[in-house]
Order: structure tokens, then sequence, then C-alpha cells
């Protein structure tokens, strides 16, 4: 058995409390080596991120200073093309050898899994840990596939994912915090507060690099 180690992989265009508290619960928990927060550079299932790759590394960075346990890892926006996690998981397989990795997901990441590229594989190189997320339920657009992938996987506590390196799917209760990146980017672009919502060293950052300011974006694109 070895403690296994956690990745937390998004676009974090603007990391945020919602993340990071659940991170950290995860973290002491399950007992967790330590969990890779891994930002993806060119995102498969969405949008262009409005922060660049540097300026969202360095939000992530400023996050998780001083909090022993919480790393950020690169690899995604070293690599070329689109950030597939199946790609992620197998160099990091290779890198870690033997220990379980756990992949962490909020459930409304988990409930679309089976469009991310080479869904099937996942399991084979990591566990998942399904974090519980706000508005969302577990019988709430649940698809065939994810059904009968839970039927043969789910898991009811730690053992399983320290005994496997891979393959089980673990529901972890979190703190629930109902915050999104997206809403923190409206506020900003609407001039409201965001304080509270992510770290004081990222909403610095956030300000002295005027991210997230519509306006200003507006004015770019007229010029
Ligand atoms: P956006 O609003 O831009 O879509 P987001 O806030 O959902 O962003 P992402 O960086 O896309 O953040 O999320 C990365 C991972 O963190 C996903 O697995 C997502 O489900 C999870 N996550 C994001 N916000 C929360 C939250 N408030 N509680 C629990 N999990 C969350």
């Amino acid at each position: 058995m070895s403690s296994p180690l956690g990745i937390l992989g998004g676009t974090f265009d603007p990391v945020h409390f919602g993340h990071l508290r659940p991170a950290l619960e995860l973290l002491e928990g399950l007992e967790l080596d330590a969990i890779r927060l891994i930002p993806c550079g060119i995102p498969p299932h969405r949008q262009v991120p409005i922060a660049g790759a540097e300026q969202r590394l360095a939000m992530l960075r400023l996050a998780v200073e001083g909090v022993e346990g919480l790393e950020v890892d690169e690899r995604e926006l070293k690599r070329a093309g689109p950030s597939y996690m199946v790609d992620t998981l197998l160099s990091l397989r290779e890198e870690v050898g033997e220990q379980p990795l756990c992949l962490i997901l909020g459930l409304d990441a988990f409930l679309g899994l089976d469009s991310w590229h080479q869904w099937e594989r996942i399991l084979d190189l990591c566990h998942l840990v399904v974090a519980h997320r706000p508005g969302w339920t577990l019988h709430e657009g649940i698809s065939g596939p994810i059904q009968q992938l839970l039927n043969r996987r789910q898991i009811r506590d730690r053992e399983g994912i320290c005994r496997e390196k891979a393959g089980m799917i673990l529901f972890q209760a979190v703190t629930q915090l109902d915050i999104s990146a997206t809403s923190i980017r409206n506020r900003l672009a609407q001039g409201q507060q965001v304080r509270y919502l992510l770290p004081d060293p990222v909403l610095e950052y956030i300000e002295q690099q005027g991210l997230y300011q519509e306006k200003v974006n507006e004015y770019r694109a007229v010029k």
C-alpha cells in the first residue's frame, strides 16, 4: 500500500476557493501524498481561456505558495496540441511507476467523462475521486456508459485506492462552495468585488495584470 498522488486538472481561469478548499480536504481526508494542480494548455472541450498560460500558472503558484502538499505541475502547458487528460496520465504514470494515481473531478466533470478523448483508457491509468459539487446530483443527466462504469468500479472507502494503482471510483464529500471561474470573470467584468472568492494574492495579481475587465478587452479590440 502506498499513498496515492492526487491530480486536479482544470483551466484555472482563475483558480478559486472552489478548487482549493476541496483539494485541501481531499489531501487530508484521503491522506494523499500530494495533489498536483495541472493547468491545461489548449482545453479540448471549451473556449480558449482568457488569461494566458503564464498568467494562469502564476495565479496557481500564488494560490498554493506555502501550502504543503498542493503542487503546481506545468506538463500540459509544455505540450503542443490539445491537452488530453489521457496523455497527461500516461506521462504521470511513467514518472510515478506503481504509485496509485487519483484524478479528482467535480461531479459535473465526472458526468461528462464519456465525452473525453479516449475516456475508456482513463481508469486503466488512475482512480477517479469525485468531489461533490453544489447544484449537481448523481441522478441528474447520468448517461448509460457512466452508470455502467459506476456499477463496475465504485468503491466506498479509501483502502481500495491505496491497494490498487488505478481503476476505482470513489465519491468523497467536500465542503461545498458554489464558486466558479465564470462567475468570478463575470463579476470582474461588471466591476464587482470578488474578494473572499479566491486568495488575496491571486486577486492582487488579477488587478495588477488588468485581467478579466471586459471594457479593457473591448478597448484593445477596437484599437
Ligand atoms: P469555468 O467556470 O471557467 O468553467 P470552473 O470554475 O468550473 O471554471 P475549472 O478550472 O474548469 O473551474 O475546473 C477544474 C476542476 O475543478 C473541474 O473538475 C471542476 O469540476 C472542479 N471545480 C471547479 N469549481 C468547483 C467547485 N466550486 N467545487 C468543486 N469542484 C469544482
